[in-house]
């Protein structure tokens, strides 16, 4: 049986067989099982006294072993029932010595170089099963609400949205790499005769897809590869991006507002348990930080203001001017000074706005054109894109989305300003000249919604193997 039905029974008598790994032996008398099924550990009583001693010896802090016995009521304090050990079986022994994952605190730090496994201690093990729900909240909301699942390639040949932070995908060999006559490497002679590279976004593949079957989504793994050494950025990352045909601006915020509650109310129900372990983790560490550094709220309290309140609606325009006269920024606090319209904003910005200004969620839109992408509508202030992110206390952005541009001319002059070859994106510009209608999506980080709603605070530490610069362990 596993663990967590077990222990939602009040069925005494029976006999059961538990399968899993010693979190603590106590005594020579109680172990203290998990199998990963829950965050609760299952109290499992031997009697020494009938045992081997060899076997006994054996009962280690991370062995793997099976028991079987008698599913009582606990005589003990601190559980209600327990299991009285009838048989012990020792899949696998774990030597005390060298065993790194010992029943005490380590470091997050510490526990990241232990990667394989950090799954056994139990905050990563409440952090993976909430990563395991969200994801499955996210596809039961997509599939309530009517969307199709389309997956987009990892491989991509089209290099036109992220140039120059890819990673690029090669069977060539390089050690005896094929050039042209003008001493460019010959992509021709490559595995797809061609240059490719990873994906940083299936989104253009998936707009082709709404146009067809209307309103889609794709939940894949995305690749950057930017130097960003944050603990917001991975160089390898899950993205979730819905498209919608028919959804204006308007609808897609709508959407993305109701799907981040959705999912949110989601693991509320289902993983209470491993929520409040978290939320009791989290106000431990506040107690060791200075009081200025605090969360204000705990992760549940968060998690509920998020899911009961409306996202504050603002656009760039007006956050500038928030921005443009704020103490902060008066005073020269920020790195980069928010002068005039047209600045990009810095994490430093949009955190002030959802922390310190609204103190709520915030979808900022209607961006300048100059720092977003070619594929945003342009609004008819011809400034402006219809453009919207979504920015999260503690996390920054957590969505970046737009309506896309549907006016074929338009499109095709904003590709031109930007310095994109046409040719690149034919089958792109196909969608405009055959049947093109008004369509929006946006893209969601599954990571950084899984930091939100772990309260972990470094991204490394909410995927099982993280890749960030200069680190592809495991
Ligand atoms: P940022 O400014 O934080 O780098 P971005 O503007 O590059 O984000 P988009 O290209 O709009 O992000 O990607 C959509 C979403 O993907 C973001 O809102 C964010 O949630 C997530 N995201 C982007 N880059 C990363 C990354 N390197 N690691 C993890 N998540 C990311
Ligand atoms: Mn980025």
């Amino acid at each position: 049986m596993k663990i967590k039905s077990l222990l939602k029974t009040s069925a005494t008598g029976q006999q059961v067989i538990v399968k899993g790994w010693v979190r603590t032996f106590r005594a020579n008398r109680f172990i203290a099982l998990n199998d990963g099924s829950t965050l609760g550990n299952l109290q499992c009583v031997v009697d020494f006294e009938s045992m081997d001693d060899a076997l006994l010896k054996s009962i280690n802090t991370g062995a793997a072993i099976k028991i079987t016995g008698n599913y009582i009521e606990s005589q003990g304090k601190g559980q209600s029932h327990e299991i009285q050990v009838t048989d012990l079986h020792i899949y696998g022994e774990a030597d005390p010595e060298s065993y790194p994952i010992q029943p005490k605190k380590h470091s997050l730090e510490f526990l990241r170089e232990k990667a394989h496994l950090r799954v056994r201690t139990t905050t990563f093990s409440a952090v993976m099963r909430l990563r395991s729900a969200l994801a499955f909240g996210v596809h039961q909301f997509f599939r309530n609400e009517g969307f199709q699942y389309v997956n987009t390639p990892i491989i991509t040949g089209s290099d036109a949205e992220g140039a120059g932070e890819m990673f690029r995908v090669s069977a060539l060999d390089f050690e005896n790499t094929p050039f042209t006559k003008e001493g460019n490497i010959d992509f021709s002679k490559d595995f797809f005769g061609k240059e490719t590279h990873l994906t940083v976004s299936g989104q253009l593949e998936a707009e082709t897809y709404a146009m067809g079957l209307g309103e889609v989504y794709t939940f894949g793994p995305t690749f950057r590869a930017e130097n960003s050494n944050t603990t917001r950025h991975l160089a390898e990352f899950w993205m979730i991006e819905p498209e919608m045909a028919f959804f204006d601006l308007n609808d897609n915020m709508d959407l993305a507002e109701k799907f981040i509650k959705n999912v949110l109310n989601y693991i509320l129900k289902e993983c209470e348990e491993d929520l409040i372990f978290l939320d009791d983790r989290l106000k431990q560490e506040d107690k060791s930080k200075p009081q200025a550094e605090r969360s204000s709220m705990g992760l549940l309290e968060k998690i509920k203001f998020v899911v009961e309140n409306e996202f504050k609606r603002v656009s760039y325009t007006e956050a500038i001017d928030i921005l443009r006269n704020s103490k902060p920024n008066k005073k020269k606090k920020f790195k980069f000074n928010i002068d005039k319209w047209g600045a990009d904003l810095q994490s430093e910005h949009e955190r002030f706005l959802v922390e310190k200004h609204f103190n709520c969620p915030v979808i900022l839109y209607d961006y300048p054109a100059t720092i977003k992408a070619f594929y945003m509508r342009m609004n008819e202030d011809q400034k402006t894109v219809s453009a919207m992110d979504i920015l999260f206390p503690g996390i920054g952005e957590i969505v970046g989305g737009s309506q896309r541009e549907e006016r074929l001319d338009v499109l095709q002059k904003r590709i031109k300003a930007m310095g994109i070859d046409e040719k690149e994106l034919w089958w792109y510009l196909d969608l405009r000249r055959f049947g093109s209608a008004p369509h929006s999506g946006f893209g969601l980080g599954f990571e950084r919604l899984v930091l939100f709603a772990t309260g972990m605070s470094n991204i490394r530490d909410v995927i099982p193997f993280p890749r960030t610069p200069q680190n592809a362990a495991f």
